[in-house]
């Protein structure tokens, strides 16, 4: 079957599959699926408890931040100058909050000049270039705090976040100035367990108490997770649930507003990675033109993502009963490989495609080109695998 001219032209495919079909991709592509993100978007506005907020790390292409404002998100968590600016012209309406909790002088400085109202701090260091920097009037100053690593992929609490006892001292001196004050926390990426966020949330309680300061609002953070393992479908309403019921239970009356601040939960699962099988070597082992340098340079960090289909050039759907293969990506460097083995058709050969579902969050934005390669072509397509 010949490639159709029409075909390439095609702005938006019907599914990967079809994409496969119609232009046999020799590069990475990353398929993107702007219903998904919008559904996903509106699941998390209709169901979390509070403001919802984007983390644009996870993935700050254009399309993205430009659909999810379509889909009503009002807020988004920034880390950086360029973000700052990034959703300053895309969204000018939203909030932003600069929750990257370490910032230069002169990021401070950019960030007051854009009209940030928003911060996050976990040092009294940090709190100082803040007070000395940011007018308070109207400003809201949210001190990050963190526990034992309870239930994430990984612990974020190893790079950010004050003690309790830390962060109670840090509401207190934001008070006594004249900021907002509020509270904030991250449980830790691809967080499955509820019981993570109320840890958080009874824990914020005793910090209130121990500064004698009622936060305005409280940041329950990212950590909300996507669609990786296929046997382990994530429950968002069930955090969603936990979420209000204990921040009503340990607060009453005065409850914080609550915020959150998800990446992953909003963006990983309306995006596939397309792989293509470059070579089966003698030894089973499955090259193919992605791997950790580019679109899948998460996995060695929080395991692999299972949710994938084997499809022929044709399109067609490999069903040999599964077999474990080590996988390795183009680089000449071992450490380009997918952790332990992947299950995959005994039927795979070279020049199939590998549709790696789940890969919305922490790919594009981390994808290198090393080696000369990370060439990852953008297309869009009505649903996913
Ligand atoms: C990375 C980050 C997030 C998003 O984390 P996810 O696990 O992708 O939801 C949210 N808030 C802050 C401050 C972050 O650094």
């Amino acid at each position: 079957m010949g490639l159709s001219e029409g075909n390439q032209a095609k702005t938006v495919w019907d599914n990967p599959a079809e994409i496969v079909r119609s232009l046999r991709p020799e590069n990475p592509v990353l398929v993107f699926a702007p219903t998904i993100l919008q559904d996903r978007a509106r699941q998390f506005i209709e169901g979390f408890p509070g403001l919802v907020t984007y983390a644009v790390k996870s993935n700050p292409e254009e399309a993205v931040i430009n659909n999810l404002v379509a889909a009503g998100i009002r807020g988004f968590d920034v880390a950086s100058p360029f973000e700052i600016d990034l959703i300053g012209r895309l969204a000018p309406m939203a909030a932003r909050h600069y929750h990257n909790p370490v910032r230069s002088t002169a990021e401070i400085a950019h960030a007051v000049a854009a009209g940030i109202k928003a911060w996050s701090v976990d040092s009294r260091s940090e709190l100082d270039k803040l007070f000395a920097q940011v007018p308070a009037e109207d400003c809201e100053i949210s001190p990050r705090f963190k526990l034992p690593v309870l239930g994430a992929a990984y612990d974020f609490g190893a790079k950010f976040g004050a003690t309790p006892d830390r962060a109670a001292e840090l509401l207190a001196a934001v008070a006594a100035r004249g900021y907002v004050p509020s509270l904030t926390f991250h449980p830790g990426t691809q967080c499955v367990d509820p019981g993570a966020w109320e840890q958080y949330i009874r824990t914020a309680r005793e910090i209130a108490d121990k500064a004698g300061v009622m936060p305005r609002r409280l940041n329950v953070g990212g950590g909300f997770p996507s669609w990786r393992v296929h046997g382990v479908e994530p429950d968002l309403p069930a955090i969603f649930e936990r979420i209000g019921t204990v921040t009503a239970e340990v607060f009453g009356e005065n409850a914080p507003q609550l915020v959150c601040e998800p990446g992953r939960g909003l963006c990983g699962d309306a995006f596939a990675i397309i792989a293509r099988v470059k070579a089966l070597r003698d030894d089973g082992a499955v090259f193919l033109n992605d791997g950790v340098y580019g679109g899948l340079t998460e996995l060695p960090m929080i395991g692999n993502l299972d949710r994938i289909d084997v499809l022929t050039p044709q399109g067609e759907r490999r069903s040999a009963p599964d077999a474990g293969r080590v996988v390795f990506g183009p680089t000449c460097d071992s450490v380009d490989r997918l952790p332990g083995e992947l299950a995959l058709p005994g039927d795979i050969a070279e020049g199939d495609y590998l549709v790696i579902n789940g890969a919305g969050a922490y790919s594009v934005v981390t994808n290198t080109r090393f080696n000369g390669f990370g060439e990852l072509q953008q297309l869009t397509a009505m649903s996913l695998g």
